[in-house]
């Protein structure tokens, strides 16, 4: 079979085993990777150390194996690629699109409520929307997190870019940023108002989800991206550092969440129970159902070459 360009992958925080849900992301992933006859590679995201759970990261791996999902290289750990992601903020540092920021969650606090009543809340999944305050310079204060600078204009650009931002008037004609879903269909965002200046590498010292998940999707030349939808709301950001750090953009794919008893998305967090190793049949039939896939098989691997099948016809890009 001639090798396709596609790569994907499915990338699990290492915070505990698989659980129903993770399972669902996992396959879709691999059925999409498969579906195109791509290749589908892991990566383990540990770069938030404190949250990783020893050993978790190889109970993923052989959750995935006993359901028949089988990267297609060794799998790479985001905790030993801190180089990668320095190089990249001091990308962004020496085109002026990252900066040093000195605010604890108190001066963010005070810098809002000074700012009066703006209108609209000031806040997104419990997080403040960063004000801005350290844009023109830290006052004094002492660099604690380094911030990516959302208001992406010409004028914040060096030349060489600019010729690169004539061909993306997506994102120079407004600060509405605009890209397409495979599923999802057309989506907007507005960063620098509904998220602000994001952090790139955090006051404790570890590097941001953000920057770490686009360094790498560069790094491992992925080409699709397919995950849950909870994550739908992190593209934008991530489309803006990849055009900030020259690299290519993904295509994506979000899929639906698989909820818990109180309508809460199913997660390590909320108690989700690991998956069953013994029965790896009945734990891809679960996730396939979610996903509307349903196959008679007797063992993995027939179940799933059949919903390989199942998913090309309801997901193949043949463009
Ligand atoms: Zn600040």
């Amino acid at each position: 079979m001639a090798a396709s360009g596609y790569i994907g992958r499915f990338a699990p925080s290492p915070t505990g085993p698989l659980h129903a849900g993770s399972l669902v992301a996992a396959l879709a992933s691999w059925l999409d990777a498969k579906a195109h006859n791509g290749q589908w590679l892991v990566r383990i995201e540990d770069v938030d150390t404190p949250r990783c759970v020893p050993g978790a990261d190889q109970t993923i791996l052989n959750q995935l194996a006993a359901c028949g999902l089988y990267p297609d290289a060794p799998p790479v750990y985001q905790s030993q690629r801190g180089h990668l992601y320095q190089d990249a903020l001091d990308q962004l540092i020496a085109q002026s699109q990252a900066y040093p920021c000195g605010c604890s969650r108190l001066d963010i606090e005070q810098a809002i409520a000074a700012s009066g009543p703006s209108g609209h809340k000031r806040e997104r999944h419990g997080e403040l929307i960063y004000p801005g305050t350290c844009r023109n310079g830290l006052n004094g204060k002492k660099a604690r997190s380094w911030r990516f600078l959302s208001t992406f204009h010409l004028s914040n650009r060096p030349s060489d870019q600019q010729i690169r931002a004539q061909a993306a008037p997506d994102l120079i004609a407004s600060d509405i940023f605009r890209w397409t879903d495979r599923k999802l269909g057309e989506q907007q965002q507005n960063v620098a108002e509904q998220v602000g200046d994001f952090v790139l590498k955090r006051a404790d010292g570890l590097w941001a989800y953000q920057l770490a998940v686009v360094v790498d999707d560069a790094a491992q030349g992925i080409t699709h991206i397919v995950r849950g939808q909870d994550l739908a709301d992190n593209t934008a950001r991530q489309i803006l550092l990849q055009r900030a750090l020259g690299l290519p953009q993904p295509k994506y794919l979000h899929t639906p969440l698989v909820l818990g008893v109180n309508g809460e998305k199913l997660s390590k967090q909320n108690g989700a129970e690991a998956l069953n190793l013994q029965d790896p049949l009945t734990a891809l039939t679960q996730a396939g159902l979610h996903l509307g896939i349903a196959c008679q098989a007797d063992r993995p691997t027939h179940w799933l070459q059949q919903a390989v099948d199942q998913w090309a016809a309801r997901f193949k890009i043949t463009a």
